[in-house]
């Protein structure tokens, strides 16, 4: 009999994890290793937003809009009904002609989106009470607990026989005549097939043995959690001084509108206080917003902003994924680099995102 092609997975976040699952699916021998907590460090600490909104390519929208799709249709293969909501969204970061101009962007892409009034956002929130005269309503749109998704996988991962690691770290990769090898890691070497690198922002420190260098622009944000509250919101909110969204659990998730960096200098526990109180300001309810955990989670972005997905020239068996907006993108992401791993298929959404563009 013909033996399993051997993959080892970097990184246990949601793509770590999706291209894990996927792999396993495919027929493989999966080991994911993972240095720290399982779930991922990015994906524990992000706000958790699908959608193909605010592409900043036309291709980037065609890949983001297909991972909608494919994150949709995930609970046929996994039950992610207590992480994942598909609430749709209402926008109004900017307003006037800004946001005019991002209604017809999304229109001319063909994405559902309708700009609603005043009286129909109080329809669809009735404990609003600042109101914008107008917002971008996209009801395909979801959210999702992206660690906790990832662990699902990894339970799914497990229960299918693949295997997950805790506590171990790779330290660096082994090539033979250019083609992967083994792995190294702290509790000794790993023979392999193929690798997936899936090490999120920590992708550009490098590993031993492997010259090859993802140039990145990873950008800090602060995520605050609250306690359950009865139910207040209906959908992912995206306002002009904070987003927030409420879980299943009847938790709330919000963070800084800025998607940038954060701003030097800011101590946490202030900003923290300060996002709950833009909160309260737009609510109309009594209900006090206690923070249960703030976090500062890192997003990891190559410099060009755009995903990179794809063996590494040079390097045969040697894969990478990495990204920002990699909680919307990690189902597609998985599927497709699993399908190109181990069945040769390179998928056209692809192309604009292969690491080729950083090689030379
Ligand atoms: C504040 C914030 C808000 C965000 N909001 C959104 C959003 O609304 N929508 C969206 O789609 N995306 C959002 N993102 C981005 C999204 O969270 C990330 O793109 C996604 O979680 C990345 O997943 P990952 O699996 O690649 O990385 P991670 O979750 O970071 O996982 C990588 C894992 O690799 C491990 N690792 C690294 N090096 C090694 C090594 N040498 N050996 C072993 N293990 C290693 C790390 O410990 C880590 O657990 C946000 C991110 C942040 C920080």
């Amino acid at each position: 009999m013909k033996q399993k092609p051997k993959i080892i997975v970097i990184g246990s976040g949601i793509v770590g994890a999706s291209i894990a699952m996927s792999c396993l699916n495919l027929g493989a021998d999966v080991v994911v290793l993972e240095r720290d907590n399982l779930g991922g460090s990015a994906s524990s600490k992000s706000f958790g937003w699908i959608n193909a909104s605010f592409a900043e390519s036309t291709d980037y929208f065609k890949l983001r809009n297909a991972a909608v799709g494919k994150f949709r249709n995930l609970r046929k293969e996994i039950n992610l009904n207590n992480y994942v909501q598909w609430q749709g969204t209402l926008w109004w970061e900017d307003s006037g002609q800004e946001l005019e101009r991002q209604f017809n962007t999304l229109v001319d892409r063909g994405y559902n989106a309708k700009i609603l009034n005043k009286n129909e956002i109080k329809r669809l929130e009735p404990n609003l009470q600042d109101i914008p005269k107008e917002a971008i309503f996209t009801s395909l749109e979801g959210a999702a607990e992206a660690d906790k998704v990832a662990l699902e996988m990894l339970k799914n991962l497990s229960k299918k026989g693949g295997k997950v690691l805790s506590g171990c770290t790779v330290l660096g990769l082994k090539f033979k005549k250019a083609c992967i090898s083994a792995v190294q890691t702290n509790i000794g070497e790993m023979q392999c097939d193929m690798v997936a690198i899936a090490t999120g922002a920590a992708t550009q420190n490098g590993l031993e043995g492997f010259e090859w260098r993802l140039p990145m622009q990873n950008k800090k944000g602060l995520i605050v959690q609250t306690a359950p509250l009865p139910q207040l919101i209906n959908h992912v909110l995206m306002t002009n001084d904070v987003h927030f969204k409420q879980n299943t659990d009847g938790s709330f998730t919000a963070g800084e509108i800025y998607s940038g960096d954060l701003k030097k200098g800011v101590v946490p526990l202030d900003l923290a206080y300060d996002v709950l109180s833009r909160i309260s300001k737009k609510l109309n309810s009594s209900e006090n917003l206690t923070p249960t955990n703030i976090k500062i989670g890192t997003r990891p972005v190559p410099i060009d902003g755009f995903p990179v997905v794809g063996e590494i020239e040079g390097y045969k068996g040697a894969f990478i994924a990495v990204m920002h907006s990699g909680v919307t993108l990690a189902p597609l992401v998985g599927e497709l680099l699993a399908s190109e791993m181990l069945q040769a298929t390179k998928s056209s959404l692809l192309n604009s995102f292969r690491p080729i563009r950083f090689s030379g």
